[in-house]
């Protein structure tokens, strides 16, 4: 299974919580760290079950998240 790794535009993130629950593996969660807007920014709490699906990504309406993705034994690549 590839490995993934999100990462999360923290100034863009409004804390709207729909790429956590559209995460299947429960990767992300609330960070409890607010941006300059005052929303709470989403962040990898278990970054060890990511496969790099990418459907975060699809469900961020603010376009927040990147997404890599690592085959085994292959260099990371941009989903
Ligand atoms: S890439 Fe897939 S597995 Fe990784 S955090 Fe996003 S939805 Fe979850
Ligand atoms: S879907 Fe986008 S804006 Fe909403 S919590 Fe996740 S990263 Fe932040």
């Amino acid at each position: 299974m590839p490995k993934g790794l999100v990462v999360i535009d923290r100034e863009r993130c409004k804390g709207c919580g729909l790429c956590i629950d559209a995460c299947p593996f429960g990767v992300l969660g609330f960070s409890g760290e607010y941006n300059s807007s005052g929303y709470n920014v989403a962040t990898m709490l278990h970054p060890e079950k990511c496969t790099g699906c990418a459907i975060c990504a699809q469900m961020c309406p603010d376009v927040a998240i990147e997404v890599y993705r690592q085959q085994p034994d292959q260099p990371k690549e941009a989903v």
